[in-house]
């Protein structure tokens, strides 16, 4: 159930070992797999530290999507630099200082100067590369369409009145089958079978601009980062990380922060024209949720994917399928059995 970025993973997985399934999805305005940027970047945070399995999930990642885009007559990712303005001398210190170490995936930009004429900054940039964008916007409904037309698809809200799951399989509604795997992203916090597990969601909030002059075919990063998003000359802009918060809606104080931050840091004209706000599904451990319920064993989880869908999403679901194919063991970090004593008082 669910088709955001795991569920499309999952079900192209299952699709690719020939199983029978279909997928349920109400099919929102708004989801996260539906505000992302779709950003796939190999190192994160202030001191550029390389991303939890990065060797395995990011080639993984950038096959699967192609051979979806391939299947689907689209491009699904697209390979690109960060650019990476230091907002201060310690940040560019912090960069130079990895750099020494041999740290992959980072250098500095040849050329100081080369964006001057599109950006105000004093401190210089580096390059992170390569890194991915996945073209979510594209992907969804392409993949969405292609189960419609395949018979695998219902357009419906999941009623867990009407699940049974048993030890022989599960029935829902006039579908039985050996197993239900729930891909419902921030839902699961809500999900009688899974609600026990940490989940630590967070909202996040992007605007969209339009600026033809700003040149597509990188990423830029500075206090945001502007990620070329779909069409040529618009730009997706993020992103928050709230963790207070009492609705999914977008806020006033981040539109005018944003719009203040481009303002001061672009030099060529942007128009904001839309501004998109969901909440993550994280976990309090930064790990996703993968594998079968260690009581009811026929209902599974592929969730938790926190800031990281695009990227963790197709490792995980294609070792989830094989985990019900071959029954090959799930990566220990993200196997949903380390929780098996929460998971054991479940009462769905
Ligand atoms: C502002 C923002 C920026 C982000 N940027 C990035 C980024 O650049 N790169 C990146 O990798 N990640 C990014 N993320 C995180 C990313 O969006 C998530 O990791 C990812 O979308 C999670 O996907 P999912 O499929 O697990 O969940 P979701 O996207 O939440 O999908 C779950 C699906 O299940 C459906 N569903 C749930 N319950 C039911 C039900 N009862 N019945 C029917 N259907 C149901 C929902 O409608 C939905 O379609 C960002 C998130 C935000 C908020």
């Amino acid at each position: 159930m669910g088709q955001g970025v795991s569920g499309t993973l999952f079900s192209w997985f299952c699709e690719q070992h020939n199983l029978d399934f279909i997928v349920i999805d109400n099919v929102p305005a708004n989801s996260p797999s539906k505000t992302a940027a779709g950003l796939i970047n190999p190192v994160t945070g202030r001191r550029v530290v390389t991303v939890w399995m990065d060797d395995i999930i990011i080639p993984f990642a950038e096959n699967t999507y192609r051979q979806i885009g391939t299947k689907l007559g689209i491009e699904a990712i697209s390979k690109m630099d960060i650019v990476d303005f230091f907002p201060n001398p310690f940040m560019k210190e912090s960069f130079l200082k990895k750099m020494s170490q041999q740290a992959p995936y980072i250098s500095l930009s040849k050329d100081e100067h080369y964006w001057n004429e599109h950006f105000n900054y004093e401190f210089g940039t580096g390059i992170i590369e390569p890194a991915y964008i996945v073209h979510l916007q594209q992907l969804l409904p392409a993949w969405r369409q292609y189960l419609i037309t395949h018979n695998k698809f219902i357009n419906q809200v999941f009623d867990f009145n009407k699940l049974v799951v048993s030890d022989y399989g599960v029935q829902y509604e006039n579908i039985e089958a050996d197993a239900v795997i729930f891909c419902d992203g921030v839902e699961g916090n809500a999900n009688p079978y899974f609600s026990l597990l940490p989940f630590a969601l967070n909202k996040g909030e992007a605007i969209i601009i339009e600026a033809p002059a700003l040149p597509g075919g990188h990423i830029y990063k500075k206090s945001m980062t502007l990620v070329p998003f779909g069409e040529p000359g618009i730009f997706w802009a993020g992103t928050n990380y709230i963790w207070d918060f009492d609705d999914d809606l977008p806020t006033d104080a981040f539109r005018k922060y944003t719009e203040q931050n481009l303002s001061n840091w672009l030099k060529v004209p942007f128009k904001i024209t839309d501004h998109k706000a969901a909440v993550r599904p994280a976990t309090v451990e930064r790990r996703p949720f993968v594998g079968m319920h260690p009581v009811y064993r026929n209902a599974g989880i592929l969730n938790g994917m926190g800031t990281k869908g695009c990227s963790l999403a197709p490792y995980f679901a294609w070792q989830l399928v094989q985990h019900l194919v071959l029954q090959t063991p799930i990566e220990k970090e993200a196997d949903v059995a380390r929780h098996t004593r929460i998971l054991s008082r479940t009462q769905p």
